[in-house]
């Protein structure tokens, strides 16, 4: 096999065939120096510069204002689910937390160990289907922060806008939907996302944090859990994961030919609606998970209105040439994750296969 497949995947994820190329072109000797990113020392100006690369291609594509850090930490997003009450969560202190699907359920969990966390708003008892309104939410005035997911992945629910939250320190998991499309960093505290979904292979976790933040970081952590530390020392108090920062600067430079975040965003809103319209014009053989309000752009979450239809569907869709269509195990169905680097033509065909599918089945 030396074609490449349509790679529907929840994460680590498909990414952008000429940024592997790139990475391969390179593997041997990084840009005349005889050896692979890999082997060279982190604290070489080698590496400096794929650090400065990777740090301004997100800040430049995010448009991430000056008074932010960005950070490469490791440990994955679920280490943020621990790491953020760990620095910003006293046990006397309460933490106010926007459960929309399973990772924000995780992320409750960790915060419980550090200190009070109040769930103000839950989706769980209808199956995590939609988010809330700006105006359902009351917040706690005295919160140390306010955590949401505004992309839950499993469940492919979405917020289609930024949480707006003054005089509160927002902080949001944007692991599945980060780069996919244009937000207002401004508005918030802390942002971060496992790099395997949108940003580059696993084991490396892209944390941006407003310096007001880092402040309050207490003293006394355990140094490689401490933001403020970390941050001083650029990402490098340890050996950052090189590999997988080098390849974030790649998605960067790749999306930057792309046309950059907004013409990404379109591209995104074009294949998700193309996926949509499969599902809302099958005459109910597909049924969609998310409420339309909160349907996501980069996981698109459906069933067949016969489940006993499910493992066929992936089964006959395999060999047609589409993998990592099953759900997540804990919801069943259909996931089609179609991040910035999934091409538009594997959307375009999985709507033919899915219409044809129903026709024969239905
Ligand atoms: C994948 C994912 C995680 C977990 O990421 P790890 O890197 O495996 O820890 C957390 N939150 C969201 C929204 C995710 O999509």
């Amino acid at each position: 096999m030396d074609k490449r497949i349509y790679n529907f995947s929840a994460g680590p994820a498909v990414l952008p065939t000429e940024v592997l190329e790139r990475a391969r072109d390179e593997l041997l000797s990084f840009r005349g120096t005889g050896m692979s990113v890999m082997e060279f020392s982190h604290r070489s100006r080698h590496f400096a510069g794929v650090l400065d690369a990777a740090e301004h291609g997100i800040r430049e594509l995010l448009a991430v204002p000056e008074h932010y850090k960005i950070l490469f930490l490791q440990g994955g997003a679920s280490m943020q689910f621990s790491m953020v009450p760990m620095n910003f969560l006293p046990p006397d202190k309460t933490a106010d937390y926007i459960v929309t699907g399973t990772w924000g359920q995780k992320a409750v969990r960790e915060a419980q160990r550090c200190g009070d966390v109040r769930v103000v708003y839950s989706t769980e008892a209808e199956g995590y289907r939609s988010v809330p309104e700006r105006a359902d939410l009351d917040l706690s005035p005295d919160a140390q922060y306010v955590h949401y997911t505004s992309n839950e992945t499993i469940e492919g629910v979405e917020f289609n806008y930024d949480l707006d939250a003054p005089g509160l320190a927002v902080v949001c998991d944007a692991s599945s939907n980060i780069l996919s499309k244009r937000i207002d960093v401004g508005k918030y505290a802390l942002i971060y996302a496992g790099a395997q979904k949108n940003l580059g292979p696993s084991g490396v976790t892209v944390v941006v944090i407003h310096e007001d933040m880092l402040a309050r970081a207490p003293k006394g952590q355990h140094s490689t859990l401490d933001y403020r530390l970390i941050a001083e020392n650029r990402s490098m108090f340890n050996t950052p994961n090189t590999w997988g920062i080098y390849l974030i600067s790649l998605v960067c430079d790749w999306l930057r030919e792309q046309g950059g975040t907004k013409a990404v965003e379109l591209r995104n809103r074009e294949k998700a609606a193309m996926l949509y319209h499969a599902i809302d014009s099958s005459d109910g053989f597909y049924v969609g998970h998310a409420k339309r309000p909160a349907r996501s752009t980069m996981n698109i979450t459906f069933r067949l209105s016969e489940p006993s239809l499910d493992e066929r569907f992936y089964t006959e869709a395999a060999r047609a040439g589409f993998d990592g269509l099953a759900g997540h195990r804990s919801v069943g169905g259909i996931r089609a994750s179609i991040y910035n680097a999934f091409p538009l033509d594997g959307v375009v065909e999985l709507t033919a296969f899915m219409k044809d599918f129903a026709a024969r089945n239905g």
